[in-house]
């Protein structure tokens, strides 16, 4: 396989990183998941401009233009013959000397690889289960930042308690999961939490909201309770990899019957139509 290292191509074995990365000793920053269907990168603008807007606001600056960034991806997915999949890419704040503030004129370091990933058919049918955890993540989870802590105590925490996801919550609010977007359905009315600092805004929840628009479904970004989640008719959540996903169970909590309500399904299938799988680009 081949990755991105900054702007050239190498194989994995030559990557060499510092010890003094800021991304390896601090999480010093930023990431993207780009999927990929038919060999096609899927939302590469939506995902382009959040890797900058996220760079912009930890004040990194990347070297290279959008378009150039684009080309970059595109090359890394063509290099590797990658038909259904993803693209990881991160940038760092770079490597010198270990101290906190940030260092002068040091380059920041990008990596981006790629890997195969198929669609989540089986689970997308059935639904899955998830369970509340208390969000004790920071202020700025709209930044798309490394330092992943706080999600990922949260997801192991569900993992090891069977779910598939948490739900996290800071009091009585739902936030998101601890990757991925939330949302519960209520009298033929979508409710999801704002986009402002407490979640990240999710590419997939943007063209959910899309789709809902066109498919004239109500959409309410409302926060919502933890009491007010397990009244509603039905729940699912989104992301990049795991797309429209049922959520029929909430702490062993049936929702709507404990089987993926009718909206969620017709997401799903509006979300599966606006892939344009199998039409030749
Ligand atoms: N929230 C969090 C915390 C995430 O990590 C992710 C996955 N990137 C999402 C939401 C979903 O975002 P997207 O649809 O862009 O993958």
């Amino acid at each position: 396989d081949l990755i991105l290292h900054n702007d050239k191509f190498i194989r994995e074995e030559e990557l060499v990183i510092s010890k003094e990365d800021r991304g390896y000793q601090f999480g010093d920053g930023i990431y993207e998941v780009i999927r990929v269907y038919e060999g096609n990168l899927f939302t590469a603008k939506e995902h382009i401009d959040r890797f900058y807007d996220s760079a912009e606001k930890i004040k990194i600056v990347i070297p290279y233009t959008k378009d150039v960034f684009h080309k970059m991806m595109y090359d890394l997915v063509e290099q590797n013959e990658i038909n259904n999949g993803q693209v990881y890419v991160q940038v760092t704040r770079g490597a010198s000397i270990r101290q906190h503030h940030f260092p002068a004129d040091t380059p920041p370091v990008l990596i981006g690889y790629t890997k195969t990933v198929e669609r989540p058919v089986e689970l997308m049918e059935a639904g899955v289960r998830a369970t509340f955890i208390e969000d004790i993540r920071w202020l700025r989870c709209d930044i798309k930042s490394l330092n992943l802590l706080g999600n990922i105590l949260a997801k192991q925490e569900a993992h090891d308690k069977g779910f598939y996801e948490a739900i996290l919550h800071r009091g009585e609010v739902v936030t998101e999961g601890s990757s991925t977007n939330m949302y519960g359905v209520k009298d033929g009315v979508i409710y999801t939490h704002p986009t402002d600092n407490l979640i990240l805004p999710g590419i997939t929840r943007s063209v959910i909201l899309t789709l809902c628009e066109k498919l004239e479904i109500p959409v309410q970004e409302t926060a919502f309770t933890k009491t007010q989640a397990l009244e509603m008719d039905e729940f699912f959540l989104s992301s990049t990899t795991a797309e429209v996903m049922p959520i029929i169970e909430i702490d062993g909590q049936a929702i709507g019957g404990g089987t993926p309500g009718p909206l969620t399904k017709k997401i799903q299938e509006a979300f599966k139509a606006n892939l344009n799988l199998g039409v030749k680009a």
